[in-house]
C-alpha cells in the first residue's frame, strides 16, 4: 500500500492539499510537509468560487469556526466595473440562470428585458449586493432555501459531479496567510508532520522516480508519492524533473501584478459582498473587502506598464489608506504544466497552474486538484490510468478556465487605450472563435461552452457576454412565435423577491460581527 506523502511548500496548496488528505484518509495515511522558511508563500489569492464550501464541508469545519478565525467574508458575485465604459458595472453572481419554456432567462431578457440592466432583471443578488447585504438572514437561514442552514444537500459528491444540480448562493473571501495558518494547525493536530527547512536537492532514482528531497538542515526526507506545491518555481515538477510549461501568454498577455493590504475601518466603510474587477489602462485592478482589511492589486501586462506606473496608479486608485502600506510586485507565470502527475509526482497549485485572477480561479484549481488525486490515489502498481484520468481532468479545468477569461477581453467594449485594443486584434483559441460566432445567434448553453467540466456553467458565459456589450447578441427567432407572458411574470417575481430581501437582509458587515 502506498501511504507516505511528501509535500514540499507550505502556501495555501500545501495546506489545503494535507488537510484534505488527513480528513479524507485519516491515520491510514502518513504526511510530511516541509515549507522553507526563507521563501515565503505568494500571499495572495483570497476570493474563492461558491463550490470551496464543500472543501470546509469535506473538513468538517463550520463557517463559524474558521470564518471569524481568517477574517473571511461572503462573496455573492464578481462585479465587473469600467470594461464596457466607464462608471459602468455588472456582476457575475453566484445564482442559478431560471428558464422559462425551454429558454434562459436572460434570451428572454434580450426580447422582453424590463430595464436595460440584465443582472438585476435576471438575478436577485445583484440588488443584494448593491446593498450591501449578507445572503443569510439574522437567525443563519439562507436566502435561498432550496439549501439547507449548513447547505449540505450535496456532501459526498466532487464538485464535477454536482455542477448544474445545484448554484450555492456565495463563496468566501479571506486572508490567505490565515487560512494557511488555521489550516496549519488543523493538520498537525491530526498528525501531518511540519518540517521548517529549505528543500536544497531532488534525489531521482534510475528510472527517474523522486527517491527523496534533500533539506538543509533535516537530511533526507522520503515517500511513496511527492506533491509539489512550491508555487511558480515548480521545484520537482519543472526543476527537477524536467516536465515543461505551457504558457498561456499568448492569449492571456498579463503577466505581473502589484498587491496591496490595506487595513481599513470596515464598519464605517461597509462591506460589499463581492469581488470587484475595476478595467483600468493596462489590465484591471480586484477590490477584495475582509473584515479587518481590503486587499487589492492591480494585475497589468509589462509590455504596456512599467511596475512603478502600476503601483502608483493603484496608491492613486486606494487613496491616502495606502500611504503606508508596504506594496508586494509578483511576476505571474501564466499557463500550466502539461502533465501535473509525472512519474511519482504530482503538482498542486501555482506549480500546476495558473490563469490571471479574474474569476477567482487559483483556489478552485488546487480544490479540484486534491479531489482528484484523492479519487485517482495510486496503488501499488501505479497503474498509469490514474495519472492518465488525473492529468486530463486538470489540463481541461485549466484549458477551459483560459477560454472562458479570454472571453471577457474580447466581449470587453473599451478600447480607449493600445492595451484594450490590442484585446480585440490577438489572436485566440480557435475553438473559442466558433463558439463565439454560434453565441451571436443562441445564448450559451451546456452544448456550446467548453465540453469539458472546467467550474464554470453556461450561464457564466451568458453575464460576460450580456454585461461586457462588445459583442452583439441576438435572442433566439423562436421566442418572435413565443408567448412572453410567462417570462414577463418571471421578471415580476424576481423583482418582488428582490424588494422583499432587501427590506430583511442584515448588513454583510452586521451579520460577521455576529458571527465572530
Ligand atoms: P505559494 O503560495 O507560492 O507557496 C509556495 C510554498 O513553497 C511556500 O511555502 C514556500 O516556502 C515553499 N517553497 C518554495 N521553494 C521551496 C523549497 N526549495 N523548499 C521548501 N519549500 C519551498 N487564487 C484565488 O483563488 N483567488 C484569488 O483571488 C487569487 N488572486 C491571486 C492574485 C495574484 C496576483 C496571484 C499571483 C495569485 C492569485 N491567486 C488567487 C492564486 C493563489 O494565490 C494561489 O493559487 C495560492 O496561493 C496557492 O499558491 P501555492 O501554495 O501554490 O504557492
Amino acid at each position: 500500500m502506498l501511504n507516505r506523502v511528501v509535500i514540499v511548500g507550505g502556501g495555501t496548496a500545501g495546506w489545503m492539499t494535507a488537510s484534505y488528505f488527513k480528513a479524507a484518509f485519516g491515520e491510514r495515511i502518513d504526511i510530511t510537509l516541509v515549507e522553507s522558511g526563507s521563501v515565503g508563500a505568494v500571499g495572495v489569492g483570497e476570493a474563492t468560487f461558491s463550490d470551496i464550501r464543500h472543501f470546509f464541508e469535506f473538513l468538517g469545519l463550520k463557517e463559524k469556526d474558521w470564518m471569524p478565525a481568517c477574517n473571511a467574508t461572503y462573496k455573492l458575485a464578481v462585479r465587473f466595473e469600467n470594461w464596457r465604459q466607464p462608471g459602468h458595472y455588472f456582476y457575475h453572481p453566484f445564482e442559478q440562470m431560471r428558464s422559462v419554456n425551454g429558454f434562459p432567462l436572460t434570451d428572454w431578457w434580450l426580447k422582453n428585458g424590463p430595464t436595460d440592466r440584465f443582472d438585476k432583471d435576471c438575478f436577485v443578488m445583484a440588488s443584494v449586493i448593491d446593498a450591501g447585504l449578507s445572503p443569510r438572514h439574522r437567525d443563519g437561514t439562507l436566502i435561498d432555501q432550496a439549501f439547507d442552514e449548513d447547505g449540505n444537500e450535496m456532501q459526498g459528491l466532487t464538485m464535477s459531479e454536482h455542477q448544474g444540480k445545484t448554484q450555492f448562493p456565495y463563496a468566501y473571501q479571506f486572508e490567505a496567510a490565515l487560512l494557511a495558518k488555521y489550516l496549519t494547525r488543523y493538520s498537525v493536530e491530526r498528525g501531518v508532520k511540519h518540517i521548517v527547512d529549505d528543500v536544497t536537492k531532488v534525489e531521482l532514482d534510475e528510472r527517474g522516480w523522486i527517491s527523496a528531497v534533500k533539506t538543509a538542515e533535516h537530511g533526507d526526507i522520503t515517500g511513496d508519492v511527492y506533491i509539489d506545491c512550491t508555487g511558480f518555481r515548480g521545484v520537482l515538477i519543472n526543476q527537477a524533473l524536467e516536465e515543461p510549461f505551457i504558457s498561456y501568454q499568448d492569449t492571456l498577455p498579463n503577466d505581473s501584478a502589484v498587491a496591496l493590504q490595506v487595513p481599513m475601518d470596515m464598519e464605517r466603510r461597509g462591506i460589499r459582498p463581492c469581488t470587484t474587477a475595476t478595467a483600468q489602462d493596462a489590465g484591471w485592478i480586484w477590490t477584495i473587502p475582509l473584515t479587518g482589511r481590503v486587499g487589492t492589486g492591480y494585475v497589468y501586462a509589462k509590455d504596456y506598464l512599467s511596475p512603478e506606473d502600476a503601483e502608483r496608479t493603484l496608491r492613486e486608485f486606494v487613496g491616502p489608506a495606502a500611504a503606508d502600506v508596504e506594496a508586494n510586485h509578483i511576476k505571474m507565470r501564466i499557463g500550466r504544466t502539461r502533465n501535473s502527475w509525472v512519474k511519482n509526482c504530482v503538482a498542486i497549485g501555482l506549480s500546476s497552474g495558473f490563469v490571471e485572477p479574474l474569476e477567482s480561479t487559483g483556489i478552485f484549481f488546487i480544490h479540484h486538484a486534491i479531489e482528484q488525486l484523492a479519487k485517482n490515489f495510486p496503488g501499488e502498481d501505479w497503474n498509469p490510468a490514474h495519472r492518465d484520468l488525473y492529468n486530463n481532468a486538470i489540463a481541461h479545468v485549466m484549458d477551459g478556465v483560459r477560454e472562458f477569461l479570454v472571453l471577457h477581453y474580447v466581449a470587453a467594449k473599451r478600447s480607449d487605450t493600445q492595451y484594450w485594443r490590442d484585446t480585440k486584434t490577438r489572436a485566440i483559441p480557435d475553438s473559442l472563435a466558433e463558439r463565439i460566432e454560434k453565441w451571436k445567434v443562441q445564448l450559451p448553453d451546456s452544448e456550446s461552452i467548453f465540453p469539458y467540466y472546467h467550474g464554470l456553467p453556461a450561464y457564466s458565459y451568458m453575464c460576460i457576454l450580456l454585461g461586457m456589450g462588445g459583442i452583439d447578441l441576438a435572442p433566439s427567432p423562436a421566442l418572435a412565435l413565443s408567448d412572453p407572458s410567462a417570462a414577463l411574470q418571471e421578471f415580476e417575481l424576481i423583482r418582488e423577491k428582490t424588494e422583499r430581501l432587501v427590506k430583511v437582509l442584515p448588513k454583510a458587515y452586521d451579520y460577521f460581527t455576529q458571527l465572530g
